[in-house]
């Protein structure tokens, strides 16, 4: 079987996933219920700030390997895999809100016209393979038709910003499948990656769908442990960067998610330890480490404006400048943003602020609404530092990390830098006549 692959979701997990499947010389087809969506990608305008997805997008179009469209019926019956890369945000009480999975399952069983592999690659809770493949079932049954069909669980660890990198380069290709036949399909689905020795562990259904929850519990563990170990680090005079440094040192650490800074956030760690205790809890198994990360993380992001606090009093009427929304550097996403506690905790204590990201500020503004009156958006660092009492780094875009320190501190009006991701030295900083404040150095 020669691969034909439908991507049902364009956002930031199913564009990418399609573009670079299309790139590895696969017809793919990708759909959306958002027509603005489709519309623009049409024409070429990429919805999300992604580096590279611009380049991959075109070569794919010009080479006629990728359609963009919101007929769904289309793509199932001209395709033979068909992947679900929807959302699955949480609910207010932390599980997956799994309606846009079911949905795509729902209309997968209504057009389905031959033998088709369903493959979910967005974050599903362990279980979910099982009931897309009775949702379809049940759609097949109700029309009077018999076709078979298997079902796959492939997620997805690549990281915004770095994710077309990382979708042609994994470290690891996990397929959860119920026979080997479907496992060597997704081998062709994947071919340049499965010919060039990327590691592809196959798993049953079950297995694969652990592992996504297992690997993000596990890096948001990591980054909330040395978040801790920083808060430490300030009472007792020692630096988390060095330990950091140290331990990434030691082979069976490794140094990545080592870096101390505001809280994690995103559109996945938040909502993905979140629904790992959910699943544990309907399985009577308590997630003590994971449910402990969750509360040491909202404590982390809390503690920006309260370490601020401390150093500049009463922050009622005070101008405070941030520096980048965003979640990360290189995203424009804004989901769950560190960003958005510290500003939330900053205007109710009546403060005022400056604000500029790269990439982030149509999201923010979005995100935001609520705290509109309070917040000055600015065309660049320099700009949001002019007349501010404190400057604040949330997030480490390359852009801030070479500022002319002797300019900030003429333009501001206080003489309060706060480098919450430690891309500065104390002493720098110092130096120049400001008061530093970092994350455990
Ligand atoms: P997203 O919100 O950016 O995109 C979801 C898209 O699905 C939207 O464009 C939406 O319009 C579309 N959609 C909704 N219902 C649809 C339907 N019935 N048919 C077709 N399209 C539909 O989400 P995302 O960030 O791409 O995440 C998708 C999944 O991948 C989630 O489960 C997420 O946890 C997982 N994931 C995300 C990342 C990441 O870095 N964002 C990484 C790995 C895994």
């Amino acid at each position: 079987m020669i691969p034909r692959v439908a991507m049902f979701g364009t956002g930031y997990v199913g564009l990418v996933s399609g573009v670079c499947i299309a790139d590895f010389g696969v017809n793919v087809i990708c759909v959306d219920v958002n027509k603005e969506k489709i519309d623009g990608l049409n024409n070429g305008k990429i919805p999300i700030y992604e580096p590279g997805l611009d380049v991959f997008l075109e070569r794919n179009m010009k080479a006629g390997r990728i359609q963009f469209t919101t007929d769904a019926k289309k793509a199932i019956q001209e395709s033979n895999v068909l992947f679900i890369a929807v959302g699955t945000p949480p609910k207010e009480n932390g599980e997956a809100d799994m309606q846009y999975v079911y949905a795509v399952a729902e209309t997968i069983g209504e057009y389905m016209n031959e033998y088709k592999v369903v493959v979910d690659k967005s974050t599903v809770p362990v279980g979910t393979g099982q009931i897309v493949k009775k949702i379809i079932a049940d759609k097949l049954k109700e029309r009077g038709v018999e076709y078979s069909f298997d079902v796959v669980s492939n997620p997805e660890f690549l990281r915004e910003g770095k994710a077309l990198y990382d979708f042609t380069h994994p470290d690891r290709v996990v397929i959860g499948v119920e026979s080997e036949e479907v496992a060597d399909i997704m081998k062709k689905v994947y071919r340049p990656l499965y010919i060039n020795e990327t590691p592809f562990i196959i798993t049953n259904i079950e297995t694969a769908e652990m592992i996504k929850y297992a690997c993000n519990a596990f890096l948001a563990t990591k980054i909330t442990f040395i978040n801790e170990i920083a808060n430490l680090c300030e009472k007792v005079g020692a630096n988390v960067q060095q330990v950091s440094t140290a331990m990434g040192r030691d082979g069976r650490i490794s140094p990545k998610f080592l870096h101390a800074g505001p809280g994690f956030g995103g559109s996945c760690f938040p909502k993905d330890t979140q629904a790992l205790v959910q699943i544990a809890e309907k399985h009577g198994v308590h997630m003590s480490v994971v449910s402990a990360v969750i509360q040491a993380n909202q404590r982390q992001k809390k503690m920006v404006v309260k370490k601020l606090e401390k150093v500049a009093g009463d922050l009622k009427g005070k101008t405070i400048g941030i520096l980048g929304l965003a979640f990360k550097p290189e995203t424009d996403d804004m989901r769950d943003a560190p960003s958005l506690t510290v500003i939330s905790d900053l205007a109710e204590k009546g403060a005022k602020i400056k604000a500029y990201d790269p990439q982030a500020m149509e999201e923010a503004k979005k995100v935001l609404k609520k705290y509109a009156d309070s917040i000055n958006y600015c065309k660049h660092a320099y700009d949001v530092a002019e007349g501010a009492d404190a400057l604040i780094i949330i997030t480490e875009w390359h852009e801030f990390r070479n500022m002319d320190l002797t300019l900030l501190k003429k333009i501001m009006k206080g003489n309060i830098f706060y480098d919450a991701r430690n891309i500065y030295s104390r002493k720098d900083i110092e130096e120049k006549g400001f008061v530093f404040i970092g994350t455990g150095i």
